[in-house]
């Protein structure tokens, strides 16, 4: 299963500005395909077989005609990353209008009271008409959840959603039935042999969908239609053509009513469209960027890694 249409895939890799997700740099291939520009970028924590939905998606883009939109603008949050108060602050003033930001916590190394600090600084900076979101990554177990998610709320002034609290279902079920701030799944939701247990088990009130990892934007669409809660799209952290892949289902979802984590380029040192997917306002236009050849060669990775994506690639391509 090749991505592009023939044509020779591009390895990227660029500068986070802050590390995200354990990661400095982000790396991956574009290719253009008939369709359009596609992106295949799995982080590198996961194995081959776990990379297939990912291939799938960057196909896709490459060869399929997305959804008909039914929204001009995707609203879209900011993101704080596990970073002290005065950075947190400066991030949220500097986002051009994001009323909703997702808060990273339960970061390993650091201490409950960061988190407090952290999230108060975001609900300062974002006044209190703002949504604070937080996010664990499944960090806490389900007794350090339900106080944490208790002291944070209390300490924002109110949440938004705490996504993904604890690793497994279960444990978001119990916690769940234990607080009143509403659990969004993610981790459960994309690394999962079943993303629909989550409601099953009544673990979630929010589904965070992520294209690349669910294998395509209609697959995601597939899945917000019947997971049978509300839906927000995230990103993998992509460049804009993997980002707009992200706008592309949030604009088709019949109803989107939360800000989507898909104003992610400004974590990132760089692009390669000059029309970078940059909330303005608070929202992304629906539209798909082109990259143009000099910001592509700008950020072109090294030989060795280049190597290893090429690589990569093609034990992805046999996983199939
Ligand atoms: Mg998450």
């Amino acid at each position: 299963m090749i991505i592009g249409g023939g044509e020779s895939p591009h390895v990227f890799a660029m500068a986070m500005r802050t590390r995200f997700r354990g990661i400095r740099v982000r790396e991956g291939i574009l290719v253009r395909g008939p369709a359009g520009w596609a992106e295949f970028s799995p982080f590198w924590d996961y194995k081959p077989v776990d990379c297939v939905p990912w291939l799938r998606a960057a196909r896709e883009a490459a060869y399929d005609v997305w959804p008909t939109p039914v929204r001009d603008t995707v609203p879209v949050n900011c993101v704080v990353p596990a970073v002290g108060p005065e950075e947190a602050k400066r991030v949220v003033a500097e986002s051009d209008g994001c009323r909703t930001a997702k808060v990273k916590v339960a970061e390993r190394g650091q201490t409950e009271a960061d988190d407090l600090a952290r999230v108060a600084a975001v609900r300062d900076a974002l006044g209190p008409d703002g949504h604070v979101r937080v996010d664990a990554n499944g960090a806490w177990d389900v007794e350090t959840a339900v106080r944490m998610i208790g002291l944070l709320d209390k300490e924002a002034g109110g949440l938004e959603y705490v996504e993904q609290p604890c690793a497994t279902v279960e444990e978001l079920a119990q916690v769940r039935r234990k607080v009143d701030v509403p659990i969004a799944a993610d981790e459960s939701i994309r690394r999962a042999e079943d993303p629909y247990r989550v409601a099953r088990l009544e673990a979630a009130d929010i589904a965070v969908l992520k294209v690349q990892p669910l294998g395509g934007v209609w697959p995601a669409l597939r899945i917000a239609e019947q997971i049978g809660l509300p839906v927000v799209v995230s990103s993998a952290l992509e460049t804009s053509v993997g980002l707009a892949a992200g706008v592309a289902l949030a604009a088709a979802l019949p109803e989107l009513p939360y800000a989507c984590g898909l104003g992610t380029i400004t974590m990132l040192d760089a692009d390669v469209v000059t029309h970078s997917l940059v909330p303005r306002n608070g929202v992304l236009p629906v539209v798909r960027p082109e990259p143009d050849p000099e910001l592509l060669a700008s950020v072109a990775a090294d030989e060795a890694t280049t190597a290893r994506w090429v690589e990569r690639l093609a034990q992805v391509e046999q996983a199939v």
